[in-house]
């Protein structure tokens, strides 16, 4: 053993959603877990009361599979006691032509396509249940800094301040700019959109009607996201993210802010009236990256540390939760079956069966950003009446908001 180490069999490097909710679904197991934050979120205290009509800027869109996942170990129910809205409806139509596409959950049987939810809740809310879980450490403040190898196939995470870390299994789940990936000199494919998300907070004249609304301009989409706080009555309160070319996302940023709301409204075509309230505007930049190999001996990754993805579609969240699902089951699948941790089998099952499912996504997005880039005429039309085909194809219209909504 590695003098002066702390011994664990699973260390988890990052505490966002997805590492937090790995710890979460490893709960009841006879395992030594260890989850090692930079800053956890402050104990007891709601970010956002359920009332209040501020909202945390960073929201995401949950679909159902991620619901159940969080139901599962309990704690959906306490995000929805708390607040979240759920949508029903999604509007997606081009600036530049004539197409359209409108899903609506009643059309797929469900009550909704998908919820909106604050991440600082959501992590409120895993830190609420992990608080209690016995065969939990949280290890915080930790920066990871430097990783050594034990004989026998162990990790030794080493933090900022010297302390040390060993454990059986190290996943990294700490991120776009993973620090595990590096530290293991684990190789990423990445590309930059060129863009940057400009996101924030706005009430509007209309009410949002529990609609996702999406408009593709030439330099990326804008996003109307709708949020409901307890107690109100008037749904006029939604989440923008608005990809652009980064030096007009930074102009927008500068904007007073009487003229960024009405720069905003045109963007929107004015579908929720005009922008009335506008709150602080925060920008992040785009790249989307896939990691070539998820696992590396005892290491593997999950959530954004293995891809990015665009979040025109909101599926960051939503595929990361999905890796720790289908990693938890496989790894309980390997100790029921007498396998240790680290076996390569266990670890490359989980990579099959997430690098098909995420890569898929990926090059839809991909796909998508590039036809709402394009401006020579052909593929404006293709894509105007791409999406007016699809509006009126049921079926397919349906298999594509069934995937999206991880039915
Ligand atoms: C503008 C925007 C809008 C988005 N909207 C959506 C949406 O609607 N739906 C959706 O599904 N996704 C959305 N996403 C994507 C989503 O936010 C990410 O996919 C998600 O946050 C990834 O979660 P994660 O836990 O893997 O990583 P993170 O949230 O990045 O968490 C990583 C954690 O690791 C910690 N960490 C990092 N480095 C270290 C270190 N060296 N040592 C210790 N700890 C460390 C960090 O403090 C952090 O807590 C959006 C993204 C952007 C940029």
């Amino acid at each position: 053993m590695n003098e002066g180490a702390e011994k664990f069999d699973l260390v988890i490097a990052g505490g966002g959603i997805v590492g937090a909710t790995l710890a979460c679904l490893l709960d009841g197991l006879e395992l030594r877990v260890a989850l090692v934050e930079q800053r956890l979120p402050d104990e007891g205290e709601l970010p956002f009361q359920e009332s209040d009509l501020r909202f945390d800027p960073r929201v995401s869109a949950l679909n159902e599979s991620s619901r159940q996942v969080l139901g599962d170990v309990g704690v959906w129910s306490w995000i929805q006691g708390v607040r979240s809205c759920d949508y029903r409806e999604m509007r997606v139509w081009d600036a530049e032509g004539t197409g359209s596409i409108h899903f609506s959950a009643a059309a797929l049987g469900a009550d909704s396509l998908g919820a909106i939810v604050e991440n600082s809740i959501v992590l409120a809310g895993i830190y609420e249940r992990l608080r209690g879980q016995d065969n939990l450490s949280l290890v915080s403040p930790f920066t990871s800094a430097a990783l050594e190898s034990e004989d026998g196939g162990e990790s030794v995470l080493i933090g900022e301040s010297g302390r040390r870390l060993q454990a059986c299994l190290l996943v990294g789940a700490d991120g776009g700019n993973s620090a595990i990936r590096r530290l293991a000199n684990m190789s990423s494919t990445e590309w930059d959109y060129g863009q940057a998300a400009l996101v924030t907070t706005v009430r509007t004249a209309r009410s949002h009607e529990f609609t996702a609304w999406q408009r593709f301009l030439e330099t990326g989409p804008v996003a109307f996201l709708p949020l409901a706080a307890a107690g109100e009555s008037e749904f006029r309160h939604s989440s923008v993210v608005w990809s652009t070319q980064p030096d007009e996302a930074e102009k927008l940023l500068r904007l007073p802010d009487e003229q960024f709301r009405a720069r905003l409204a045109f963007a929107i075509e004015h579908r929720l009236g005009e922008v009335e309230w506008s709150d602080r505007r925060f920008r992040f930049p785009l790249r989307q990256h896939h990691a070539d190999s998820y696992v590396k001996d005892n290491i593997v990754l999950a959530g954004d540390s293995a891809h990015t993805i665009h979040p025109l579609a909101g599926q960051g969240v939503n595929l990361g939760i999905r890796d720790v699902a289908v990693l938890a089951e496989e790894l309980r699948a390997g100790l029921a079956a007498g396998r240790r941790l680290n076996d390569p089998v266990v670890l490359r099952r989980y990579e099959r069966r997430r690098k098909s499912d995420n890569l898929g996504m990926m090059w839809a997005m991909e796909g998508l950003h590039r036809l709402f880039g394009a401006q020579p005429l052909p593929l404006r039309w293709l894509r105007n009446t791409g999406l007016n085909l699809v509006d009126r194809a049921a079926p397919l219209k349906n298999f594509l908001a069934r995937r999206a909504i991880g039915a």
